[in-house]
């Protein structure tokens, strides 16, 4: 078990778009290891390599609630194929900014095209909070945050408060 330091803004790497994964290996399946960890126990419902310092095209993901089976699922190199006219808001966070919480308008539907951790194309249909979660995760990957969907005040009020707080972080 590994869990790793999630950065947060102003770290540059947030906006880079991360590279494509050309081959899933064992390093890779070990990557996804140590996201499902970081994600667990910060605790999340997505985490994107990225956020873990590392710019590769890999999410994970688990909207399960505390009382539901886990459904931990791993995606390499995500792409919406497909996403519906229908768009549903959801109040969403990042564990890369924390302690904003702000409402997002997304498709309400997505079909997305994916690696498995075989490296086997896959393709799934997400609705609802796993649509809002998978978009949000995807947007990572392409070095988009949440905050960047809202208006260019909240935005920037909302970095500013985090940028403050990491830098409290630091000094305590
Ligand atoms: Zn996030």
């Amino acid at each position: 078990m590994a869990v790793r330091k999630i950065i947060t803004p102003p770290d540059p790497l947030l906006k880079k778009p991360s590279l494509l994964v050309k081959e899933v290996d064992d390093s890779i399946r070990e990557l996804v290891r140590d996201m499902f960890d970081t994600m667990y126990a910060a605790p999340g419902i997505g985490l994107a390599a990225v956020q873990i310092g590392v710019p590769l095209s890999v999410i994970v993901m688990d909207t399960a609630r505390e009382e539901e089976e886990p459904r931990p699922l791993a995606l390499i190199n995500p792409q919406i194929v497909w996403a519906s006219e229908e768009t549903r808001a959801q109040e969403e966070g990042c564990l890369s900014v924390p302690d904003i919480y702000d409402e997002v308008e997304r498709p309400a539907e997505v079909r997305v095209r994916y690696l498995d951790l075989d490296g086997k194309e896959q393709e799934k249909h997400f609705t609802g909070l796993d649509a809002t979660c998978v978009q949000h995760e995807i947007d990572h990957t392409k070095g988009i945050l949440f905050i960047d969907h809202l208006g260019r005040l909240k935005r920037e009020r909302y970095l500013k408060k985090v940028i403050k707080k990491a830098r409290q972080m630091q000094e305590a």
